[in-house]
């Protein structure tokens, strides 16, 4: 049996939805391991996703591995998840298992090590041995120096660096260097563990009172303790040996607070986090620690649904309406969504928290099957931290600088009380576009349909779809006239504004042009807390999670423009933000209020709102969505097309509607449309909606339609793809 050939099944990063055959070499091998493999004229990256006794193409023509690395990437479990997601998605099998994979196993393949590596000297690194050296060894020199100050992280090194690990080899080769594993230290002091309130008592039993798979949705307002029943829960869980826990949270800013919340709780469990502000290495080893199952306590963002946990018991998803959870290109999955299948397969636990569930789960815990556990935490924990109280105020155009008289009367009263306020406007830069007011030009972006963006503090133009970055002009290139005036205003006009208005306070702006760092958004933190800052300005970064005790004031600056959006997520979208950004208002003893402009006030969901009544709301719109037939009383996908060529991507968005249309008559297949970007990056886009009543015909149809399309002869002048359970339009 041994003797027989086997042939190798192997996962390759290729748009062709097929495992490639290739024959073993010397080297042992197995599932889920990486090979490098000769495909065409190029050497490629796979992983061994099957061995078989037999293969479709004759031994004589296939080829073989070239080398085979000892790391298990995947086990069983794992693959059973990449192979649905690869078949709910109508990816390709080799990219989607490609696409979850640590960076740097695909790329140095020869260069794994097992764990990161910190630097020593020798006594024979001293500052006339690094004197002698030749002058050209510049980089050497340079590491050298820092060797003899202090130890050095690889992770250090390699910012130090280009050529790094030649500098550290022949370091070595000098005998000036010896290397150890890194191992963190973690001193945290331990947290003292609040009493569980009544509700929260209720909502831990009603979790752990069943064992296996059981969804649950905490549906809990802002600062109503969720984050205590998490650290609860898994507290029960990891009572058992050998026993892990995943989070997930929505965005990488709120990982570094949450992830000290979780450290300082608990100092014994090793805590690792998994998020794109961590360098290769780090991510690598952490996902190792994951894998190898000597951390126990996992906190990672989207991709970290697809770490190997081997003794996983729990998965919990902070913030589950957040859209971030959804990859917006190539796999384009969803992380709450495959946290449910992840659940179910090995069956465990899930536990789903936020305070404005999305319409999707909500609808699923309120179904009379109970197929999700519905579970509710009314009241804030801290008893003195009441809910804030939410006021619209009347805008219009008339009204100076975008700010009403009573946002600043009520920021004059928290600056005599020296409390502080947030200003949230969720645009960026001075002002969103450059107009003419002799002819109305403003100013487009070339490869973009979309407007330029004023920056003033720096002078330019810029796209904020494409990055495109221009100087700013005084004179109209239509008509010559120098009548160019910024027209709307951003995050940067509100803070000039608030400079005349207030000239007395301090105003701290934040918004992804001053926090590019999460330095900067530990020092925002520390500078809240010691009341060095009396005005906040900012976008959405500053409506999740933070905690800021000295807060009390929140204003709303343009919530009208997802009121009367195409989008018809935009008002869920819209209110669970809205909701959010109140629940920064008054987290400690002190009442908070927020106000929020409109030139609506009589809108439906502000009255939802004002009650801090998510249920109401919720409701509302589930029968709008049911009377529509849209989801989740439906099933839809996108088919998205971009093209250099206009006609290219129109004829082929055509061809595609048509072929659908003659596919099935359960599928409702619309218009082709334009995106509200029409061009973006110098591509014309279009996109193709289509809806089914039940998820078994739209996938039918979706494994048809994905075949022909990539069969199809204009596919190589387009790009497409398929977005499953689309979030944005
Ligand atoms: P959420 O995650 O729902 O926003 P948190 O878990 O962050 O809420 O709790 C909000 C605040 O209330 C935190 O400061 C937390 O320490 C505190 N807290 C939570 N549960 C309790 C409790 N049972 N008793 C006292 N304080 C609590
Ligand atoms: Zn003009
Ligand atoms: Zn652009």
């Amino acid at each position: 049996m041994n003797n027989k050939q086997k042939f190798l099944q192997v996962a390759i990063d290729v748009p062709i939805n097929q495992l490639f055959d290739y024959l073993p070499n010397e080297e042992p091998f197995s599932i889920g391991q990486y090979v490098t493999i000769p495909f065409g004229r190029r050497k490629l990256i796979g992983v061994i996703c099957g061995i078989s006794l037999s293969s479709n193409i004759h031994p004589s023509k296939l080829k073989s591995v070239i080398n085979v690395d000892p790391e298990i990437i995947f086990d069983a479990p794992m693959f059973k998840l990449l192979t649905f997601v690869s078949e709910y998605y109508h990816y390709p099998i080799g990219q989607t298992i490609m696409s979850v994979v640590p960076s740097r196993l695909k790329k140095n393949l020869n260069q794994l090590r097992q764990f990161e590596l910190i630097y020593q000297a020798t006594p024979k690194l001293t500052k006339a041995f690094i004197n002698q050296l030749p002058t050209r060894q510049l980089r050497i020199r340079k590491v050298a120096k820092e060797l003899l100050n202090a130890d050095l992280r690889q992770t250090d090194v390699m910012k130090l660096v280009s050529n790094w690990s030649e500098c550290i080899n022949q370091l070595e080769a000098y005998g000036c260097l010896k290397s150890k594993k890194y191992e963190p230290k973690v001193n945290v002091p331990t947290a003292e563990i609040p009493t569980l309130n009544d509700e929260q008592k209720s909502v831990i039993n009603a979790i752990t009172k069943k064992k296996g798979y059981q969804a649950s949705l905490v549906f809990g307002v802002t600062g109503s303790g969720k984050t205590e029943v998490y650290m609860q829960l898994i507290e029960h869980i990891l009572k058992e040996p050998k026993s892990q826990a995943l989070i997930l949270v929505p965005e990488i800013n709120l990982t570094p607070q949450l992830e000290n919340r979780f450290r300082t709780r608990f100092p014994n469990q090793k805590l690792v986090s998994l998020h794109s502000h961590l360098n290769d290495i780090e991510r690598l080893d952490n996902w190792r620690k994951a894998k190898s199952g000597e951390a126990s306590i996992i906190i990672g963002t989207r991709l970290a649904i697809f770490t190997p946990i081997p003794f996983i018991k729990i998965i919990i998803i902070d913030e589950e309406h957040d859209m971030s959870f959804k990859q917006q290109d190539g796999l384009r999955y969803h992380a709450r969504d495959v946290a449910m299948v992840r659940a179910k397969n090995i069956n465990i636990p899930i536990i789903l928290g936020t305070a404005t569930p999305s319409l999707e789960s909500w609808h699923n815990a309120k179904r009379i099957d109970n197929k999700y556990n519905f579970l509710k935490l009314n009241y804030r924990a801290v008893k003195s931290a009441s809910l804030p109280e939410i006021k619209t105020v009347l805008v219009n155009d008339k009204t100076k600088n975008g700010i009403s008289r009573a946002l600043v009367d009520a920021i004059n009263d928290r600056l005599e009380r020296k409390e502080q306020s947030l200003i949230f406007i969720n645009r960026r830069g001075f002002a969103p576009t450059l107009f003419c007011s002799s002819c109305s030009w403003t100013a487009e972006c070339k490869r973009c349909s979309s407007k330029l963006v004023v920056h003033r503090k720096v002078n330019r133009l810029k796209c904020h779809h494409c990055g495109h970055d221009q100087n700013i002009i005084n004179q109209c290139p239509a008509c010559d006239s120098m009548g160019l005036h910024p027209l709307g205003s951003g995050t940067q006009k509100v803070e000039e504004a608030l400079n005349k208005l207030f000239p007395e306070a301090s105003i701290l702006r934040v918004d992804r042009d001053t926090t590019r760092s999460k330095k900067s958004l530990t020092s925002l933190h520390d500078r809240m807390n010691n009341r060095e800052v009396d005005i906040l300005v900012g976008t959405q970064m500053l409506a999740k999670g933070h905690d800021f005790p000295f807060l009390t004031l929140v204003g709303v600056l343009d919530a009208d423009n997802a009121l009367y959006s195409p989008d018809y997520r935009a008002p869920e979208k819209l209110f669970s933000q809205l909701i959010q950004v109140s629940g920064r208002a008054g987290r400690s003893n002190i009442k908070g209020q927020v106000l929020i402009q409109t030139a609506f006030p009589n809108n439906p969901l502000f009255e939802g709102i004002k009650k801090h009544d998510y249920e109401i709301f919720a409701q509302t719109l589930l029968q709008e969505r049911e009377q529509m037939g849209l989801p989740p009383f439906s099933f839809t996908a996108i088919l998205r097309v971009e093209s250099k060529q206009l006609k290219h991507g129109e004829k082929f968005i055509n061809d595609a509607a048509n072929y659908a249309t003659s596919l099935s008559n359960k599928v409702v297949i619309y218009d082709p449309v334009r995106p509200s970007i029409e061009r973006l990056k110098g591509y014309e886009r279009f996109q193709l909606f289509i809806q089914a009543n039940a998820r078994k015909d739209l996938k039918n149809l979706l494994r048809q339609w994905v075949t022909y399309l990539r069969k199809y002869p204009l596919a190589n002048r387009v790009k497409w793809s398929i977005d499953v359970d689309p979030v944005e339009f």
